[in-house]
């Protein structure tokens, strides 16, 4: 079997067969092995029609009774009816548009059917439009594929049969013990299994297999690349440890796990290798302190950081943070992004470059062609499930060898953390800083609306601040019973709110607009902000202490959270009110979740098992490979085996020298290339 030969020169797929193939990214004949069923039909265990299941794929024997009839009825169409029998009961089958389905099916002729099995009539049971063989040919679980508008499942199945109609055994990397001790059956019989299995107990250990092998690889590569990066060396070499210099400059005294995040990092960027590493923190925990002491740490060491933030909004704050924090210290902050004027830009771009500025903080502004440093030394992003993984590297390669420092705000499940930052080290802001006062939370149905805005007036009376999220901007966006920002600000503005001082903020304004809104929202020249979801990530305003979100149901839990943490910031006890009318089980889920708790972690968690990672992640940006067959949530089991196992490779042989590591040392080469460029093949 040549893996690496052309799709094309497969028996029986010709020119526009094997386009298809390559349309579902198979181009050798390794992928098309490597491209699992999605599902299977099982004709293999046959069901009494009395006791199949209603609504679900099943498969039963019968025989014909009558000889079927084609008939034309209004529009042109042609329906087909039978009846089969098993023997004991009947079922009716009905077959729509199938001309030949006459010469198909024979009065009296026993078949297996393939399909579900409804209730027509008088609860009569039948089938639409099932797969059907005669039952002389096989009985066996069928793969069926992913397919597209150029290549059907059938044309997959064949390709797939002809080419494991070579029986040479497909070569095995994993050595006899690791097999043994995992109970592990063979490459060759898992991938011959996994499109043709003989039963579900053949499938099952074919499965275990394949995604055992899927998320070893990929942890074992995880580790290397960590390795290497790790073991990357740097002139950026920290020889003065300022950071008490730093706590004096604070107004306040950082959490144990503050300075421990203060001291990891330090630490790294002591020892002549470059830094990697993610500091997670829920919501509040003081990220931006942390930051500012390793910017400190490096300006002293003479070198300069640059800070990229995910929106305007993120960035100016940040600006205001660190310029007030450092202005005594003689650290020259300046503030770069797309809505800076020309004039400014040109002129901060060629401070820069001189190294007169030490810290640069931006959006995605920062990673321009244009931009130069004189000596960058550290980068760091911050909210980082904002940014891909392109954007931090493309803001590394200014620089010779910088630091590199992500801050994320979304807190992952343990379990996930090392797939999804396998290639950095981590440290963790696990304590809020003193006096924080938990949110309380409420969900309410809009009939409550009334009531609640005489409660956020209260607030405002005793001179705090509020926020009201909508998930729409204009009233053009429209969806029926969903808030517009801009509408409800009108209403507020008009009616109830008429005697406050009310801002509306949404991601359609002007950079220069938002900036406006914001500052007067933090100087507390607004009372009541409304605006869309901007203000999701990082925005600080302690005096605000209320916190109302429209159509909370439309909102996942990991956004719901990020919302609330705007709140809560302060010394006073916080509210926030979810509003919503559905009633959908998820939706009450969801309200319950947050309701009980302000846990990032158990946020996350309970986020991950209503959603499921793939959506849990949102896109591939967030850094999470694809997988083909190994599901994070139900095979974790799998994933402790071989992250453990992982471990104890890396360790006893990070090279894989020992003969029986050599054939995993080859995956795991291959695997670091497709996660480097995830669109090379993934072979056998
Ligand atoms: P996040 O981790 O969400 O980015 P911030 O860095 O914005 O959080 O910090 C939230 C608020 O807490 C800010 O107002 C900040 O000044 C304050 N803060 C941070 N660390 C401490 C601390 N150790 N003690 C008191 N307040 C703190
Ligand atoms: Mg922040």
């Amino acid at each position: 079997m040549n893996f690496s030969a052309d799709i094309g020169t497969v028996k029986g797929v010709g020119a526009v067969r094997a386009d298809g193939f390559r349309s579902l990214g198979v181009a050798t004949v390794g992928e098309l092995l490597r491209f699992y069923p999605r599902a299977y039909e099982d004709w293999s265990s046959i069901l009494p029609i009395e006791r199949c299941p209603i609504g679900e794929n099943v498969c039963i024997k019968g025989t014909l009774l009558y000889p079927i009839k084609n008939d034309r009825v209004r529009g042109g169409m042609m329906i087909a009816k039978g009846s089969v029998t098993d023997g004991d009961s009947i079922v009716s089958v009905t077959f729509f548009n199938n001309k030949y389905i006459t010469s198909m099916l024979k009065s009296g002729e026993e078949y297996l059917f393939y399909g579900k099995i409804t209730l027509g009539k008088y609860a009569a049971r039948e089938m639409l439009s099932p797969m059907f063989i005669p039952v002389k040919k096989s009985k066996e679980i069928l793969p069926i594929y992913h397919q597209n508008a150029k290549i059907t499942t059938r044309q997959i199945r064949s390709a797939v049969s002809t080419v494991l109609e070579d029986k040479t055994e497909i070569p095995e990397f994993l050595p006899q013990y690791i097999l043994k001790k995992y109970s592990l059956v063979s490459l060759d019989t898992a991938i011959r299994r996994i499109h043709f299995p003989k039963d579900a107990e053949a499938l099952q250990a074919a499965r275990n297999r394949l995604i055992f092998d899927e998320l070893f690889l990929l942890q074992l590569s995880l580790m290397r690349l960590k390795d290497k990066n790790s073991a990357v060396k740097t002139e950026n070499k920290i020889k003065l440890d300022c950071t008490d210099e730093f706590f004096s400059l604070l107004p306040f005294e950082m959490t144990n796990a503050q300075k421990k995040a203060v001291k990891d990092a330090v630490s790294d960027m002591k020892s002549g290798k470059q830094m990697n590493r993610l500091l997670q923190g829920d919501v509040g925990s003081g990220k931006t302190a942390v930051a500012a002491a390793l910017v400190f740490v490096c300006a002293k060491n003479g070198m300069q950081s640059a800070l990229m933030a995910p929106t305007e909004v993120l960035a100016v704050q940040h600006f205001e943070t660190f310029t007030s924090l450092f202005s005594q210290a003689g650290i020259i902050c300046e503030l770069l992004t797309g809505s800076s004027k020309a004039s400014e830009k040109k002129q901060i771009k060629e401070r820069l470059k001189n190294g007169e500025i030490d810290l640069i903080i931006g959006t995605h502004a920062l990673i321009q062609d244009d931009v130069e440093f004189s000596r960058l030394g550290l980068v760091i992003t911050d909210e980082q499930h904002r940014f891909g993984v392109k954007q931090r590297t493309g803001l590394c390669s200014k620089g010779q060898n910088p630091h590199v420092y992500v801050m994320s705000a979304t807190p992952i499940p343990r379990t996930l953390a090392l797939i999804v930052f396998g290639d950095l080290d981590v440290s963790v802001l696990d304590e809020l800083p003193p006096g924080r006062q938990k949110t309380v939370t409420y969900a309410v149905s809009s009939k409550k609306r009334q009531s609640m805005f005489d409660y956020i007036k209260t607030y405002l009376d005793k001179g705090f601040q509020g926020y009201i999220v909508c998930p729409l901007v204009e009233e053009s966006d429209a969806i029926a019973g969903v808030q517009n920002a801009e509408e409800y600000y009108e209403k507020a503005v008009n009616t109830v709110f008429k005697n406050y001082s009310v801002g509306l903020l949404h991601g359609k304004m002007t950079p220069k607009k938002k900036d406006e809104i914001m500052s007067d929202f933090k100087s507390g020249k607004i009372q009541l902000l409304i605006s869309t979801v901007v203000i999701e990530v990082g925005v600080d305003v302690p005096n605000a202490v209320i916190m109302v979100i429209e159509n909370a149901e439309r909102f996942g839990l990991s956004q719901l959270h990020q919302l609330r943490g705007r709140v809560g910031r302060g010394k006073q006890m916080s509210t926030c009110i979810l509003v919503t009318d559905s009633t959908g089980e998820d939706t009450v889920k969801r309200m319950n979740v947050m309701c009980s708790t302000t846990d990032g972690f158990k946020i996350a968690d309970e986020d991950l098992r209503l959603r499921g990672p793939g959506d849990f992640f949102g896109t591939r940006q967030h850094g999470l490979p694809q997988l083909r067959i190994a599901d994070l949530m139900t095979d974790s089991k799998i994933l402790t085996q071989t992250q453990i196992l992982a471990g104890e490779i890396m360790k006893s042989d990070p090279n894989f020298t020992k003969t029986e590591h050599i054939k995993i040392g080859r995956q795991v080469n291959k695997k670091i290339s497709t996660l480097q460029t995830p669109a090379a093949a993934n072979t056998i």
